[in-house]
């Protein structure tokens, strides 16, 4: 059984290029402090969360077929629903492409769903550069996993993409600069690789409630660094 938390009937920002469905599934292994999610991450907050129904969803697919190309699959931390390939499965289907927004943390089950040709996209965030993961997502990460599902997309004949969650008292520019080289292609070689994205954090109800305070960092300062880490991907863009 798959655990559903909500359901976003149709965006047209969350599957570049496509018009979607994004599903939220419940929980999560990290605690990034800056989330907006807590409602899907918290235990205690899981608990109060209004379920749908995995029929009311495939209810809904049904209806929509034809006019939505797509599922996107959140969280919470949607890799650790142990019936998420069944799931998937029936999503493709009925004909929809699949989008898995995931923090990369679960590379066995990335594994067997890209093996499985389960996926047509994955967004995977990236926390922080590798000195400071534990730092940005709330918890002691397994930074070897993650280097693990971050192979395993560069290597992958999937759509892809990395994003960051830029934070003002959680990244500094080096940071990020440290980041991209870890993550990002070899500009000496003139091969810059995949698709990276910065997004400006912007205070809304997070799970540390100091962060609700901070501000976040002015545009500019975003778009100088997108213009020093962009040699190191192929796309290289600041979102709103
Ligand atoms: S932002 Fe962090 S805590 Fe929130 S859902 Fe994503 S990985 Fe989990």
């Amino acid at each position: 059984m798959i655990e559903i938390g909500g359901l976003e009937k149709s965006t047209l920002i969350d599957y570049p290029g496509r018009v979607a469905a994004t599903v939220f599934l419940l929980g999560c292994n990290f605690r990034c402090p800056f989330c907006y999610s807590s409602e899907l991450v918290l235990p205690e907050k899981i608990s109060r969360q209004p379920r749908i129904l995995e029929k009311v969803f495939f209810d809904f697919l049904k209806e929509r077929q034809g006019l939505l190309d797509g599922v996107v699959i959140c969280g919470g931390e949607p890799t650790f629903q142990k019936d998420l390939p069944d799931f998937i499965k029936r999503i493709k289907d009925l004909g929809y492409l699949v989008k898995l927004d995931t923090n990369g943390s679960n590379p066995e089950i990335l594994k067997e769903l890209m093996g499985d040709e389960l996926l047509d996209y994955v967004a995977m965030d990236i926390k922080s550069c590798r000195e400071k993961y534990d730092l940005a997502a709330g918890v002691r990460v397994d930074i070897g996993k993650i280097e693990e599902s971050i192979k395993m997309l560069k290597k992958g004949k999937i759509n892809y993409e990395f994003r960051t969650t830029v934070v003002r008292t959680l990244h500094t520019k080096e940071d990020i600069l440290s980041l991209a080289k870890w993550i990002g292609g070899n500009p000496s070689t003139g091969s810059g690789q995949g698709k990276y994205y910065l997004q400006n954090f912007r205070a809304e109800k997070t799970i540390d409630p100091k962060f609700e305070k901070v501000k976040p960092y002015p545009p500019d300062f975003l778009l100088e660094i997108q213009k020093e880490i962009s040699p190191f991907f192929e796309i290289c863009e600041v979102r709103d």
